[in-house]
Formats: structure tokens, sequence, C-alpha cells
């Protein structure tokens, strides 16, 4: 059975109080699987640190200089956990190896699940998914936006399976297909499930934050939510066009029956109420529908002015 050489990538941003334990828990599941050959002693930590601004990246560095299986890489500043993530999956690919396993700093999901990952990487997957058992550890809040967005995606022909989390395997191959999507904002999640390579799904559970805070606020969540959406359909701008043209012919409507109450049934006209209510719902209706066509303005804007997606301080190889 050939070894396959397996990398971890872990995006940090402000985790100096959860990188050092993670990694070492994640050590014992490596030497583990190295032990029972299931990957090769060339498996290694490939650890992006997203611009933070407090110790983690000299942590990263004493790591490196004690294992040299640890490697590393520093954001000139804060990009955000998906960029993180793919700088992780472009970074290793060029170091070379034959699966990836991107995993959160604050170890919440199940570190032992991995060895189920890399079996079915054995067992000929080129990407393995890790879907959530429960949200329990989750704020209300969070439980049901999480909801909302997946229902929403999947309503607008994005299939993720719910719960679908970063927790991931993917393998050599993935990584070179992505390399040919040149678009800056990918969507991890819906990227990798529409892909159409052989996907495997693998249930874990997710265990409580021990170190620190979610590095994530309501604008992050709302921005990533966005961008999935925006990047993945087109679905909400139909729906504006279909929403548009049954206001036209509503408003056609309303006109000819205006037309027949003043000149066949000369009744007085009706109160203001009416008018001001139609006007704020279109009003509304009006500017909604401009912001979701800004989404994709802005979508189209920022892939157009082809920016880096990242750019590097220090790579510790
Ligand atoms: N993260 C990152 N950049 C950011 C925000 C988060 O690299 O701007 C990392 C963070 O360090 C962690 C992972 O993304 O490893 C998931 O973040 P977190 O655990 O805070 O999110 P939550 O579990 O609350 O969804
Ligand atoms: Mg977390």
């Amino acid at each position: 059975m050939m070894k396959p050489i397996l990398a971890i990538i872990i995006p940090c941003f402000n985790e100096e109080l959860s990188i050092e334990i993670t990694v070492n828990k994640l050590f014992d599941v490596i030497n583990d699987l190295i032990q029972k050959g299931k990957i090769s002693e060339n498996s290694y930590f490939y650890i992006i640190d997203d611009g933070s601004k407090d110790k983690t990246w000299e942590i990263i560095e004493t790591l490196h200089s004690k294992h040299p299986q640890v490697k590393g890489l520093k954001f000139i500043r804060n990009y955000g956990n998906q960029k993180a993530i793919i700088a992780g999956l472009e970074g290793v690919r060029e170091l070379g190896c034959d699966c990836v396993v991107s995993i959160d700093a604050d170890l919440q999901q199940d570190e032992w699940a991995i060895e189920k990952f890399v079996d079915k990487f054995h067992a000929g997957y080129d990407i393995v998914a890790g879907i959530r058992n429960d949200r329990d550890t989750d704020s209300v809040f969070k439980k049901y936006t999480a909801l909302g967005f997946y229902k929403t995606m999947n309503l607008l022909g994005v299939h993720i399976p719910q719960n679908h989390s970063d927790y991931r395997l993917v393998s050599k191959r993935a990584l070179d297909i992505m390399e040919q999507f040149p678009e800056k904002q990918l969507f991890l999640r819906g990227f990798f499930n529409e892909l159409g390579l052989k996907t495997a799904y693998v249930k874990f559970d997710v265990k409580p934050r021990m170190q620190g805070e979610s590095k994530f606020n309501f604008r992050s969540l709302m921005g990533l939510a966005l961008n999935g959406i925006t990047s993945f359909s087109i679905v909400p701008l139909r729906i504006i066009a279909v929403l548009g043209f049954i206001m036209a012919i509503f408003g056609f409507g309303l006109g000819i029956e205006v037309i027949v109450e003043k000149y066949f049934l000369h009744s007085t006209p009706k109160g203001w109420a009416t008018m001001v209510c139609l006007m704020s719902v279109f009003g509304g209706l009006q500017m909604f529908s401009l912001g979701i066509i800004g989404e994709y303005v802005g979508q189209v804007y920022r892939e157009v002015k082809a920016r880096p997606r990242y750019i590097k301080d220090i790579e510790l190889k």
C-alpha cells in the first residue's frame, strides 16, 4: 500500500492560546496514523497566520524550530479564514503532498476523525467533507443563521449539505484542479462540492472552544454568507427580474382600474393610505433589488481587478 504524504493546514487568527496545544494533539493523531502505516513519515503541518496581532507567529516559529514537520506562512495582514485556507491549500500543493486536511486552530472539530478521512482517501475518494453532528456548541443565533444560510443556498440551486464545515480532506488531484480556477473569491464549501470529484462525508463531533473566543463576528459571517451566495448563484438576480415583471403587470392593472373608476364609475378617489403603502412597499422592494444587484456588481468588480488573493509576508518551509 502506498503511504500518502498528509499535510494538515491550520488557519490562525490570534490563536496564541490554542495553537501549541492544537499542534501537540494533532501530532498524536499523525504519529498514530504513521504507526498504523496509513500515512507517510513525511507528513507535515502548514500553519497560516492570518495577520494575527498577538504572539501566534512567534509560537509558530518556535514550533518550526523544534519540529521540522511544522511549516508556516504569515500573511501581511488579516485576509479572513477562507483566504487563509486557500493559501494553505496552495502552499502545500507547492511543498508537495498527496492529500491535505484543513482544521480549525481551536480544535473544536474532533481531530480523530482525520483517521476516517484518510481511510476514505485510501478508498479512492478525492474529497472527504466533514459534517458536524450537531450545533450544540453554537449560540442560538448562529445555529439559526447557519441553518437559514444552507436552506437558502439549497433553494438557490447550490447544493451544499447542511452543517458542512471547512474541516475536510482533499486530494492532490483536487488541488491541481483548484489551481485552474482563477477566481479570487472562492467559497470553498461550494467549490469542492461542485467539482464533481468523488466525495465522501464523514460525521464528526463538535467540541466547545477551549481557549480564546470565536474569531468570527456578525459582519464576517454575513460577508461569508453573501460571498457564498453571489459567487455561486445568479438566482437572486432572476428573482428580481420576475418580481419586477409581476409588479409591472400589477401596475398596469391598477392603471386600468383607475381609468375605469374615473371615467365610468365617477366615484371619489380612494384614500391616500393605499398610495402610501404601495409606495413604501415598492420603494423598499426596489432598494432591496438594487442592493442584490450591487452585491453582484461588487463581486464582478473585485474579480475584475484581479488582485492577488493574499500577500505572503514570511514562509517557513
Ligand atoms: N480564522 C482566520 N481568520 C479570520 C478568522 C478566523 O484564520 O479572520 C481562523 C481561526 O483562527 C480558526 C478558524 O478560522 O482557526 C475558525 O475560526 P473560529 O473558531 O473563531 O470560528 P467558529 O468556530 O466560531 O466558527
Ligand atoms: Mg471555532
